[in-house]
């Protein structure tokens, strides 16, 4: 009987072991989709949050892609690796660098796909209109190849916030600096979500993060774990069950299921386990608190705008960078306008000396 969730444990980035464990949740999940089949373009959309090393916990981990590369052309598939991270608007090739991906392409013939040369198509989901990159739409199937992390606003980075890098570019900037609050930002996502047809899953938490993610108040940690599933809605409830928050403890969890993602029934099947013990799960429910019509002043208000911290060594790279010239050198550092930043945190990710915080509004109030 196929499960809706497999699990596995105990693994780190062998290449051999994540082929073989992604072999076995495979099968183990009813095997390959129906979209999956010999000649078929296949598209492993990627976390690929930050231009930061595999190591930091915060992309989804070359080994684990190349590992369902091999498994792919086994099959006679072609495949792509593609995300649009906030920051790409000044060129992708540095996320496909230092992310680590730039080998799969000589060592496994795997496409590197930019989102944003691609183009995108508007489309309505939940009553609002999104642009969502054409490679998500128009390959002949799509694996969500997430990474398992915290995320200050989200509580966690799984497989439905994985779809928010469906849209290109600073769309993803100006929908969350248009969202105020958490169960905002989550219906946009689920929404999101429901326009891109995943096949299936694969969840990258053998590297995984928790406290503050992503950014630099996260804990990196060797969990172990991969994990498998064709409904991403699933696989996020089993996983936040396993960090403590249960399975409903994400609002893009319950976004998701109130737009008819989830599967029918009661809990998903799951084959296989794993454990997280005493990870920290950030909390978020404050940023409810903000009531909905406060609108325009609360957005302007709790914008997350960020700022410089004393590493800053004033190379600029930051103030060349940013779509909104918001920043400015002085006195040898960065400088933020706040009434210019559009919050698209292109800034916080490209900074090599990971001088760029990201202050909590409210905390600062
Ligand atoms: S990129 Fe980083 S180190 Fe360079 S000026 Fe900007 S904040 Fe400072
Ligand atoms: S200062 Fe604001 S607009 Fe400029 S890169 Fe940073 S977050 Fe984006």
């Amino acid at each position: 009987m196929a499960h809706d969730v497999a699990l596995r444990s105990g693994l780190t980035y062998d290449g051999p072991a994540i082929e073989e464990a992604l072999r076995e949740m495979i099968e183990e999940t009813g095997g390959w989709p129906g979209r999956i089949v010999p000649g078929a373009r296949v598209l492993l959309k990627v976390n690929m949050l930050a231009a930061k090393a595999p190591e930091r916990g915060i992309t989804t981990h070359p080994a684990v892609v190349a590992a369902m590369a091999v498994l792919l052309k086994e099959r006679g598939c072609r495949v792509g690796v593609g995300d649009s991270p906030g920051g790409a608007v000044g060129g992708v090739e540095r996320y496909w660098r230092n992310c680590g991906y730039e080998p799969l392409a000589a060592d496994h013939g795997v496409e590197l796909v930019s989102f944003e040369r691609a183009g995108s198509l508007s489309l309505e989901s939940g009553g609002r209109v999104y642009n969502i990159a054409r490679p998500v739409l128009e390959w002949d199937a799509v694996i969500n190849m997430c990474k398992f992390k915290t995320h200050m606003y989200c509580r966690l980075t799984n497989a439905v916030k994985n779809a928010f890098g469906a849209v290109p570019g600073l769309g993803k900037a100006v929908l969350h600096s248009r969202a105020v609050r958490p169960a905002d930002l989550a219906v946009h996502i689920a929404n999101i979500y429901a326009l891109v047809p995943f096949d299936m899953v694969v969840m990258d938490a053998v590297l995984a993060m928790d406290r503050r993610g992503p950014g630099t108040d996260g804990r990196v940690r060797l969990d172990g774990v991969l994990g498998v599933a064709r409904n991403g809605v699933a696989l996020d409830m089993v996983m936040s069950e396993l960090v403590g928050i249960g399975p409903l403890g994400l609002e893009t969890t319950r976004a998701a299921l109130a737009r008819g993602c989830g599967l029918p029934g009661g809990a998903p099947s799951v084959s296989g386990s794993a454990s997280f013990p005493g990870f920290e799960v950030p909390l978020t429910w404050m940023y409810n608190l903000v009531p909905g019509f406060a609108g325009a002043l609360a957005r302007w208000a709790l914008r997350r705008v960020p700022r410089s911290n004393s590493r800053c060594t004033g190379c600029g790279f930051c103030a060349r960078s940013c779509p909104a010239e918001a920043i400015t050198l002085r006195g040898g550092r960065a400088v933020m306008d706040r009434r210019k930043c559009i919050v698209c945190l292109c800034c916080h990710e490209l900074c090599p000396e990971n001088a760029i915080d990201v202050p909590n509004p409210l905390k600062r109030r």
